[in-house]
């Protein structure tokens, strides 16, 4: 059975190019960087040469990055160390969408005794700066937002979140794992203080990732003990994941304008037919405003895991906007905070698309949805399809 990979946005392949530079660095170049022989010392080198190649990709220096185990990892080094380096301030604003990395953590971090304010965001999954502005307040420590969101694509305007942050004097960080390889990220122009990444969402490994800290940003480490990464994240560095992380990156800038055309067509085509042909479909999130590769839709009075299974069958691997949460299935945090309607978020299908997606894998999909969505609505509990006139 063939299968057709729709789920990037949960995780990628390893770019063939990633795996065969990472190669060597198992069995045979397996020195420490830390080690003071030539066969250690000169695996050093290439750590630096890694950390140019991720810094090119979002317009840092290559002293700014920090290379961490992952993006869950860095969103913590981030929110942690900043909340440790500014003891005397007890608030954080975050958004009711982030990814559980940074909003668990702050749920965690209320129950300790700071203050956390969640944004809400509308029907389109924006934002609404004015109550970003009036949440701002001299004991507010962090802002934690988004880049852009893993179920619905929506980008956040990070360029003013940044201007308005900036003003107020607190530090930002921004969860870039979706949007890093997806979209473009300039540092030296949008003033984020720490930015986050993740290796397996742009087809480097899984267990690997990447905190920004702009020069001069007060972050106390979350990992204390050996002297790596200049005392910012203690613990001897994954040499070959590293230099995976690095050429993934690489070829990221390299191909980044040509491939996301290409994805941006692919997803479209898939999108513009399952809207017009599956009655009761639903785009959520804005039109416009969101990555190339995701498209989030409800299928109206179908479970979404039932979609699932019957796709799976197929070999079409996608997600739902569900969480199994205490033995039930729930909406997602997400589409909650959108106001999606209930019957509307339980059959919501998230398809992401890679540069290894092909027009073929599209045309599959377009061929087996329609008939799966008519068939679940036939034994829908809800009875017949709700979306035909009685
Ligand atoms: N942030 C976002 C927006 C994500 O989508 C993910 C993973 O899905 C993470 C953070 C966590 O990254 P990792 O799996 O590398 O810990």
């Amino acid at each position: 059975m063939r299968t057709v990979y729709l789920d990037n946005n949960a995780t990628t392949n390893v770019a063939p190019e990633v795996f065969e530079q990472m190669r060597p660095f198992f069995c045979e170049e397996y020195g420490n960087p830390s080690s003071i022989h030539t066969f250690g010392g000169k695996i050093g080198k290439l750590l630096d040469k890694s950390r140019k190649q991720v810094a090119q990709l979002i317009g840092a220096e290559a002293s700014e990055i920090v290379f961490t185990s992952c993006g869950t990892e860095s969103d913590s080094t981030a929110i942690r160390g900043t909340l440790e380096s500014y003891p005397g301030k007890r608030h954080i604003i975050t958004t009711r969408v982030e990814h559980p990395a940074v909003r668990g953590l702050c749920q965690y971090l209320s129950q300790q005794g700071y203050r956390v304010t969640e944004l809400s965001v509308n029907r389109e999954g924006l934002l609404d700066l004015d109550e970003l502005r009036e949440a701002l307040d001299p004991d507010t420590a962090l802002v934690s937002i988004m880049w852009a969101n893993n179920e619905t694509g929506v980008l956040f305007p990070i360029e003013q979140i940044a201007e308005i942050v900036k003003a107020s004097g607190a530090v930002l960080h921004t969860d870039a794992v979706q949007a890093a390889g997806k979209e473009t990220i300039d540092v030296s122009k949008v003033p984020v203080d720490l930015l986050s990444i993740s290796g397996h969402k742009l087809h480097a490994p899984k267990g690997i990732g990447v905190l920004y800290i702009r020069r001069g940003t007060r972050l106390a480490p979350l990992l204390v003990g050996g002297h790596q990464e200049h005392g910012r994240r203690a613990g001897t560095e994954n040499v070959p994941y590293i230099i995976g992380l690095g050429k993934a990156c690489e070829l990221a800038s390299e191909s980044f304008k040509d491939e996301l055309v290409r994805v941006r067509k692919l997803r479209d085509r898939l999108e513009e037919a399952l809207l017009d042909n599956c009655p009761g479909a639903k785009l959520n999130g804005h039109k416009k405003n969101r990555l190339v590769n995701t498209t989030s839709i409800s299928f109206e009075y179908v479970e979404g895991e039932a979609i699932l299974l019957l796709l799976d069958r197929l070999g079409i691997c996608a997600s739902s906007g569900s969480a199994c949460t205490s033995g039930s299935l729930e909406p997602s945090h997400v589409l909650r905070a959108m106001g999606v309607p209930f019957t509307s978020a339980h059959g919501s299908i998230r398809f992401s698309l890679s540069r290894y997606n092909t027009e073929q894998d599209i045309e599959y999909v377009i061929e087996h949805m329609p008939g799966i969505i008519e068939k679940l609505r036939d034994i829908s509990p809800f009875g017949r399809d709700k979306t035909k006139p009685d």
